[in-house]
């Protein structure tokens, strides 16, 4: 393929209106480490049903930057407009084209929206001042990098009621989650770096609502027994509401 400059890709990026999705895949492979992903982690973070889905995916996006470009690449080669491809192993690596990567930095969608950790940010007075100012540091530049790393840990299925949003809202939705911070504020001592597959998970965005209502936050499985024990409680009124019409 031809030589593109991150020029090239940013004016085809901002050209193109992209689905959020497809920008979400971009941010994921963009923050996958060395910008390498195999479409099996791709689908995982993305909750694609396997690695199928994100070729599919990936490939229509290719194909759309690649028009853009005035590039016109052969059905089989239209993920090479965003990626370059190694076989180190078992599966193929996608690795982000370094103009594509620049492309992100430069529309500034390497920082993606969903990157902030609220409870990194909160400030209390049990905290040195330097502690705080390194917390909004790891929270404002590197927690986009640990969030998504979390995501390609643990996927973007919701940790505490198993949910996938795309399941309910359909392929807007597709790889959006939030990820909940699982350190308490008060064992954060000024050195602490953000572990994104200990400290992180992935939690749809009424759980982790649910889970912040309380100070301390509910914990995951505070939150499945929440939801287990509403369950049980709507299936004995529905008994209830059975045995009482057969009475009648
Ligand atoms: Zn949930
Ligand atoms: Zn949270």
């Amino acid at each position: 393929m031809n030589d593109y400059t991150p020029t090239d890709y940013v004016n085809a990026f901002r050209n193109l209106n992209l689905q959020p999705y497809q920008r979400r895949m971009l941010e994921i492979h963009y923050c996958a480490p060395n910008h390498t992903l195999t479409a099996t982690q791709m689908a995982k973070a993305m909750g694609f049903r396997n690695w199928g889905g994100a070729n599919l995916h990936y490939g229509v996006l290719g194909k759309l930057v690649a028009e853009m470009l005035g590039w016109h690449p052969m059905p089989e080669t239209k993920l090479y407009v965003l990626s370059e491809f190694e076989k180190p192993g078992r599966e193929w690596h996608w690795i982000m084209r370094s103009p594509v990567v620049s492309a992100m930095e430069i529309l500034g969608w390497a920082k993606t929206e969903q990157s902030r950790i609220p409870e990194e940010v909160e400030v209390t007075t049990s905290i040195h001042e330097g502690a705080v100012r390194e917390i909004r540091v790891n929270a404002y530049e590197r927690s986009s990098v640990a969030r998504e790393q979390c995501i390609l840990h643990h996927g973007c299925k919701c940790a505490a009621c198993g949910i996938v949003l795309a399941d309910v809202y359909g392929e807007s939705a597709q790889g959006y989650i939030h990820v909940h911070h699982l350190r308490q504020l008060s064992e954060i001592r000024e050195n602490y770096k953000v572990n994104p597959i200990r400290d992180l998970l992935p939690v749809c965005p009424n759980c982790h609502a649910i889970m912040h209502m309380r100070k301390p936050p509910y914990s995951i499985q505070e939150i499945k027994n929440l939801i287990h024990a509403q369950k049980q409680n709507a299936n004995n009124a529905l008994h209830t509401d059975e045995m009482q019409a057969q009475r009648r």
